[in-house]
């Protein structure tokens, strides 16, 4: 049975002092608890110490996430961050291969490949994100872009804890610009990824791994994506920047 997850990602947005503010506001919003939805927020480097401290403090229900990793250990990489630096400040997943990743900073596969295998060595959680662009869905061709991806993406990982590889499907359409995909957009590409992870791992591991979905989720969307057989949850960009609504994803799900 896997368990639901909504994963926050604020991208290049707060502050540190609005970081620790927004961190505060959801501790309070979510002081009920999650029920058996893990709940996980991605803030900028910058702000993660605050976040984490937020987090210890208010023995706040969600976990902390990376934006980006870099995959070597230490070393002469400047403007990078190792996966013990995230490890050390209580860091436990990171998101890998957001499409603003590969299309700004020319991430490829081989890359967020390495990334995803830095990560598990330090049993950090990868969110590893793929989707197409929009000419690759007017095509029709998506379902085979994403497989193409998630099979570079997942080349030689071993996966002995299937809740600790996550997936987040995120067709680059769909990405801040309010269109979403509909709920059985979404199922049709998690149910393909879900079938090629079950081909490369077995299909007791892919059963265990979550699929996400993000692009465009907000409260009133949510449940209809979650409502899908192959999505386990909603990676949020832009709705994640508000307590009350990121909080009310996570109400959603529970
Ligand atoms: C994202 O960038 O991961 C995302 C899903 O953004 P938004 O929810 O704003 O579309």
């Amino acid at each position: 049975m896997r368990k639901r997850m909504i994963a926050g990602n604020w991208k290049m947005n707060e502050t540190y002092t609005e970081g620790v503010a927004l961190a505060e506001g959801l501790a309070k919003e979510l002081a009920d608890g999650t029920g058996d939805v893990d709940v996980v927020v991605c803030p900028p480097a910058v702000d993660m110490k605050g976040v984490a401290e937020v987090i210890d403090q208010q023995n706040a229900p969600f976990a902390l996430g990376g934006q980006n990793v870099y995959w070597e250990e230490k070393g002469a990489y400047t403007g990078e961050t190792a996966p013990n630096m995230l490890t050390n400040i209580g860091a436990t997943y990171c998101i890998i291969g957001h499409s603003e990743r590969r299309g700004y900073f020319g991430e490829t596969d081989e890359d967020i490949n390495k990334k995803a295998k830095a990560l598990m060595a330090h049993d950090i959680v990868p969110i590893s994100c793929c989707g197409e662009p929009l000419e690759v869905r007017e095509a029709g061709k998506h379902v085979e872009f994403v497989v193409d991806q998630i099979k570079k993406d997942t080349e030689g990982l071993q996966i002995t804890d299937p809740s600790k590889y996550v997936v987040a499907y995120e067709p680059i359409w769909a990405i801040g610009t309010g269109k979403t995909a509909t709920a059985d957009d979404a199922q049709e590409v998690c149910g393909a990824i879900r079938k090629t992870l079950a081909e490369i791992f077995g299909q007791e591991t892919a059963d265990g791994i979550r699929v996400l979905y993000g692009g465009s989720a907000k409260p009133n969307n949510v449940a209809g994506f979650l409502e899908k057989e192959d999505v386990d949850g909603a990676l949020v960009g832009g709705a994640s920047l508000k307590a009350d609504s990121f909080a009310a994803m996570v109400k959603a799900a529970m």
